[in-house]
C-alpha cells in the first residue's frame, strides 16, 4: 500500500447481467483527505461504494485497509468492524429513538445498559463535533441536517477510518450544508479520510481535496483539486477532452435573436415534483433546441414537467400565445405536444403488442379508446409510417419487442408524427441505437423543423446536438444556467456553462 493510504481498491470490476458496472476501478483514500468521486449517472460510483461496504460482492480485484493489509469485505457487518461507515441520503436511523439511542443503538450488548453514562457519552460527542442536538432529545425533533450529523457521529464514534457520504447533501440548505462541511473538515482533522459523493460542482471545490473521476465504470483518473479546473473535469465527465474540440457545424437554421412572433411553446416559471428548480423556457415555430447538461443534471425533468409527465407544481404555459393547462400527458398531448421519453423500455413500448397497434396508440388515446379505429385505418396508417421511417419488421403484425432498438425506436417516433405534432419532444432518441438509424433520426427532426413543427432534442452526444439544435438551454445541477446560440454553440462553450463558476 501507498504511503498515508487508509484504504486502496485495485482492478474492482462488478457486472450485473447486461452491464458492466466496473471495469477495472483503481480507487485510494489517504488518512485525513476529503476525496471526491465524480461521474455522470451511471458511472458506477454507488456501486464501487457498495463493493467497499459489503452490499455487493465483487466479481474480481482486492481491497487493502491500513494495518490489515488485504480484507474480506462480504457484508455491510464486515465493513463497519473494519472501520468503514457510509451515511446515505436516506437516514436510516429510527426516528421514535433518542438521540444518544440511536448513536449507541446496535452496540451495547444486552438489555443491562447504563442510560446515564450513555446520555453522558452521547453529549460529550454531540459537543466536540458541534452538533446542536442533545442526548435525550428524540431523533424526530430533529432537522435532518442535525439527523444526519448524528448518523456521522455514530459512525465516527464506532471508530470509523473511512467514512463515505453518498449525496448527502441533496435535501440541505445553505446553512446545514456549510455545518455538514465544518463537520466533514473537523474529521478530516483527526485522520479520518472521507470519500464524498455529490453532483454539485461547487461544494467539490469547497470542500474536497482529490477527486477520482469514473466514466462508463471504468477509472478516469486521480487527480488534486488544484490540477483540475471545474472546466477539465466535466469534460473528463463527458470524456470529451478540451483540446479535442474542432467544431461540429450545425445544419439547422440559425437562430434568430430579433424574430418577434409568439412562441409555440412557452413556459414561465414551470416547476415539478422531480426536484428541478422553476425555470423559463420557449421555443418557436421550426425551432430545433435542445437542453443539454450532465446526465443527472435535469435535463428530462425539465421536459417531462413541459409535457406534464411528472406532477407540474407550479408556473404558466402558453401555446401560441394563449395560456393553457397542461397537469397530464394527455393535456399535452390535446395541445399538440409529442413527447419520446428517455426510456422506451419503460415508458415507451408496449412489447407484447404488434408494430401497427404501438404506431397508432398516441392517436387512438387522443380519439379516445372508445372509438378504435378499423382494422383497414390502422392498417394504413402502420404501413405508411413504416414505409416513411424505413421501419425494419417482417409486417405491421409481427411483435414490436422483436425488432432491433433502433426500429423499436423509429415506430415510437412513428406513434408520435402520426398524431400530426406542433411540438416535438425528443429525449435521448438516438442512445443504444446503431449508426444508420441516429443519422435518419437527426435527418428527420431537420426535416420536421424545415416543415414548420417545432423540436426540442436531448442528446448525451454533444456532437448530435451541436449538429441539430440552432439553441441550447444548459443545466447544471437540476437548475438552468444559461442559453446558447448562434457563435456560442460550441463543446467549449457547452463544457464551461456546464462547469459554471471562475475557476
Ligand atoms: P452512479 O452511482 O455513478 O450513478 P451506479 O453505480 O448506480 O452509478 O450504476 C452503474 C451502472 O450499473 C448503471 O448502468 C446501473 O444501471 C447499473 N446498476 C447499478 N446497480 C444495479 C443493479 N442492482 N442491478 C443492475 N444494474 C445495476
Ligand atoms: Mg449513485
Amino acid at each position: 500500500m501507498k504511503e498515508k493510504a487508509v484504504l486502496e481498491m485495485r482492478n474492482i470490476h462488478k457486472s450485473f447481467p447486461g452491464v458492466r458496472a466496473l471495469q477495472g476501478v483503481d480507487f485510494t483514500l489517504c488518512e485525513g483527505e476529503i476525496h471526491a468521486l465524480m461521474g455522470e449517472n451511471g458511472a458506477g460510483k454507488s456501486t464501487l461504494i457498495k463493493v467497499l461496504t459489503g452490499v455487493y460482492g465483487k466479481d474480481e480485484g482486492q481491497i487493502f485497509l491500513k494495518g490489515k493489509d488485504e480484507v474480506a469485505i462480504h457484508s455491510p457487518q464486515d465493513a463497519q468492524r473494519l472501520g468503514i461507515s457510509t451515511v446515505y441520503q436516506e437516514i436510516t436511523l429510527c426516528p421514535n429513538l433518542s438521540v444518544a439511542e440511536n448513536m449507541f443503538i446496535g452496540r451495547t450488548s444486552g438489555v443491562c445498559q447504563n442510560w446515564k453514562k450513555m446520555n453522558t457519552d452521547a453529549d460529550r460527542i454531540l459537543q466536540s463535533l458541534d452538533i446542536p442536538a442533545k442526548a435525550t432529545q428524540q431523533l424526530a425533533s430533529c432537522s435532518i441536517a442535525v439527523q444526519q450529523m448524528i448518523a456521522i457521529a455514530r459512525a465516527v464514534d464506532m471508530d470509523c477510518k473511512v467514512l463515505i457520504l453518498d449525496e448527502p447533501t441533496s435535501s440541505l440548505d445553505e446553512q446545514e450544508v456549510e455545518k455538514l462541511f465544518r463537520l466533514m473538515r473537523d474529521l478530516r482533522a483527526r485522520g479520518v479520510g472521507i470519500i464524498f459523493v455529490t453532483h454539485f460542482l461547487d461544494q467539490v471545490y469547497e470542500v474536497c481535496d482529490k477527486i477520482t473521476v469514473l466514466r462508463d465504470g471504468k477509472l478516469v483518473g486521480e487527480y488534486e483539486i488544484k490540477d483540475l479546473p471545474r472546466v477539465k473535469l466535466v469534460s473528463k465527465m463527458l470524456g470529451k477532452e478540451l483540446d479535442d474540440m474542432s467544431d461540429i457545424k450545425g445544419e439547422s437554421k440559425p437562430y434568430d435573436k430579433d424574430d418577434q412572433s409568439a412562441p409555440v411553446f412557452e413556459a414561465k416559471g414551470l416547476v415539478s415534483n422531480a426536484g428541478i428548480k422553476p425555470f423559463n423556457f420557449y421555443i418557436k415555430k421550426g425551432e430545433v433546441n435542445g437542453f443539454t447538461g450532465l446526465l443527472g443534471s435535469g435535463r428530462s425533468e425539465c421536459v417531462r414537467a413541459i409535457f406534464g409527465a411528472d406532477r407540474v407544481l407550479g408556473g404558466t404555459v402558453k401555446m401560441d400565445g394563449k395560456e393553457v393547462k397542461i397537469g397530464k400527458p394527455l393535456d399535452a398531448m390535446k395541445n399538440g405536444i409529442a413527447y419520446l421519453p428517455e426510456d422506451r423500455k419503460v415508458d415507451g413500448i408496449v412489447g407484447d403488442l404488434s408494430v401497427r397497434e404501438n404506431i397508432i396508440l398516441a392517436l387512438q388515446v387522443l380519439k379516445g379508446f372508445l372509438k378504435p379505429f378499423t382494422k383497414a385505418e390502422a392498417n394504413k396508417f402502420a404501413e405508411d409510417y413504416i414505409k416513411l421511417l424505413g421501419i425494419k419488421t417482417a409486417s405491421a403484425d409481427t411483435p414490436i419487442k422483436s425488432l432491433s432498438g433502433g426500429n423499436q425506436q423509429k415506430a415510437i417516433l412513428a406513434r408520435w408524427l402520426l398524431t400530426d405534432p406542433k411540438y416535438l419532444i425528443l429525449d435521448e432518441p438516438t442512445r443504444g441505437i446503431d449508426i444508420g438509424t441516429k443519422i435518419d433520426i437527426q435527418k428527420l427532426v431537420l426535416k420536421l423543423a424545415s416543415e414548420g413543427m417545432s423540436v426540442t432534442f436531448i442528446s448525451s452526444e454533444t456532437d448530435e446536438m451541436l449538429r441539430t439544435c440552432s439553441r441550447l438551454v444548459v443545466m447544471r445541477d437540476r437548475k438552468v444556467v444559461g442559453e446558447l446560440s448562434g457563435e456560442e454553440l460550441s463543446q467549449s462553450m457547452i463544457m464551461s456553462t456546464i462547469a459554471g463558476g471562475d475557476k
